[in-house]
């Protein structure tokens, strides 16, 4: 795969950049080995001090940041603004919260384990791979970066061959800010030289997001060398309807998760299950929703939504549809890839679709929606769980007992009851089956890569 910033608007090649020379990336691990020493001395104060001049810094580079989103991966202007805000504000939520997460404990009286002293402290793991997607290229980054930073760890950013000059950007950002030399830095290489990074004993634990082929390839990586890894791979979440939803509010809502950042959004819902009861009304609603949400400039202001950010990323959506339009699905609007430049594609909503098709199981990764009428709670559950993904869910209800029967029973890292699934800086965010393991944000994110270590006295 080319590293290099191709303009998916127009579709032409802006820069590209030679991969890292083996004697170059031995160089980036050696300077990141030798700040481990340097991070392990700082205490939080120092870090949360640096921690929030990287997002003062993020801040103050709000047009250029956001306009580099912009030209790498297609996202709109206004989206990438808010992106690049909310990185900053993620950091600076670490600053603060860290040393309280990381708080020594005392799970059990010192006497019950026949102690005078027993506690649980938690320390740096150590460096720390970081493979990550285009489709959030500076929000995906900073929620492994800032917890991991502060917790005293060391980062390596292998971002998506697609936005390198965002990956630069970053690789920097946090030097700039006062981190000792090494303690965050990028690497241009390929996905597979990253998974033939984590044999080198400095690399002490890895993350992905990204799809379930390299998920599954950095987990074995990982299990050869045991390692630690947290995986966030894709998902085909669930939007579940009831008959007393607020139609007209959900309908909006489901159309601004699937087109959101031109529906390559890992928790935007996709497979959409609506009640039979309010079926019509709603898919009414929802079909036409999807039409006035359209693709154009993603620099000009009022624009639905950009272009998608790969030609392969949109060959693959497209596919989907035509092997589901081929096997007899109904498409209620959307579905054609438009002539001339760049690499957008419409918004899409399918009906009538069945288990032969490949949509019916594999990841979208476009603005493309499956709508399936179902007459009953229990027929929901089973639909929406019977997927190998479980990253996060929707359900839309006015009955209390029946949010709660949904959130119980629905296999998802998380359920969102009448409002659309997000990433919080103070919840964790992750999935089961194939959507992976491990928790982003929040304490469970930071406790990921800590040692989490029994220290006890007689
Ligand atoms: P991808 O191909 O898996 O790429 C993601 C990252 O993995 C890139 O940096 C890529 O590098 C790298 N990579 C590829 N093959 C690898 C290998 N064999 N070993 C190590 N690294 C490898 O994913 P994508 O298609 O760009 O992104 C979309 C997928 O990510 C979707 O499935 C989406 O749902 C998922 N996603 C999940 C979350 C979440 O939080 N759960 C968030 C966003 C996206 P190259 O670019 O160099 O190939």
């Amino acid at each position: 795969m080319t590293i290099a910033t191709i303009d998916p608007t127009t579709g032409e090649m802006v820069r590209e950049f030679a991969a890292h020379t083996p004697a170059q990336v031995e160089e980036i691990l050696a300077k990141a080995d030798a700040a481990n020493a340097l991070m392990a001395k700082t205490t939080f104060v120092q870090r949360a001090e640096w921690m929030r001049r990287a997002a003062d810094l993020l801040d103050a580079d709000l047009e250029h940041a956001a306009t580099l989103a912009v030209l790498e991966m297609g996202k709109t202007i206004g989206t990438a603004k808010y992106e690049v805000t909310k990185s900053a504000n993620g950091m600076r939520w670490y600053a603060e919260h860290a040393e309280g997460y990381l708080a020594p404990e005392e799970p059990v009286p010192a006497a019950s384990v026949g102690a005078s002293a027993a506690s649980v402290v938690f320390q740096p793991l150590g460096t720390v791979l970081a493979v990550m997607p285009w489709n959030y290229p500076f929000w995906q980054v900073i929620r492994f970066a800032a917890p991991a930073l502060m917790a005293g760890n060391t980062g390596l950013l292998k971002h998506a061959s697609s936005v390198p000059q965002t990956a630069l950007y970053l690789g920097e950002l946090f030097q700039r800010a006062g981190f000792p030399e090494g303690a965050f830095q990028t690497l241009l290489i390929e996905g597979a030289a990253a998974s033939a990074l984590i044999d080198d004993r400095r690399i002490r634990a890895v993350t992905l997001t990204g799809s379930v082929g390299a998920g599954a390839a950095v987990a074995a990586a990982a299990g050869r060398n045991i390692k630690k890894s947290v995986l966030e791979l894709g998902g085909t979440d669930a939007f579940v309807v009831m008959p007393s939803a607020n139609v007209a509010r959900s309908a909006q809502f489901a159309a601004a998760s699937r087109t959101q950042n031109s529906g390559q959004s890992c928790i935007c819902a996709k497979r959409f299950f609506v009640h039979a009861d309010v079926y019509d009304e709603w898919l009414e609603a929802f079909v036409a929703h999807m039409a006035a949400t359209t693709y154009g400039d993603p620099l000009a202001e009022g624009t639905g939504f950009g272009p998608m950010a790969t030609a392969q990323v949109r060959a693959d959506a497209h596919e989907l549809v035509a092997d589901a339009v081929a096997k007899g699905v109904t498409v209620r609007v959307g579905g054609e890839l438009p002539d001339g430049p760049g690499w957008f594609y419409p918004a899409t909503v399918l009906t009538e679709v069945t288990p032969e098709m490949r949509i019916f199981r594999e990841e979208c990764f476009g603005p493309v929606a499956c709508v399936y009428k179902v007459t009953s709670i229990d027929e929901a559950i089973a639909a929406a769980n019977d997927s190998d993904f479980g990253l996060a869910a929707g359900v839309w209800s006015a009955d209390p007992d029946e949010i709660a029967r949904l959130q119980a029973e629905l296999e998802f890292g998380s359920v969102f009851a009448n409002g659309n699934s997000a990433s919080f800086f103070g919840l964790p965010f992750g999935g089961v089956k194939d959507s992976g393991y491990g928790r982003e944000l929040g304490s469970f994110g930071i406790r990921e890569f800590v040692n989490a270590k029994t220290v006890w006295t007689a």
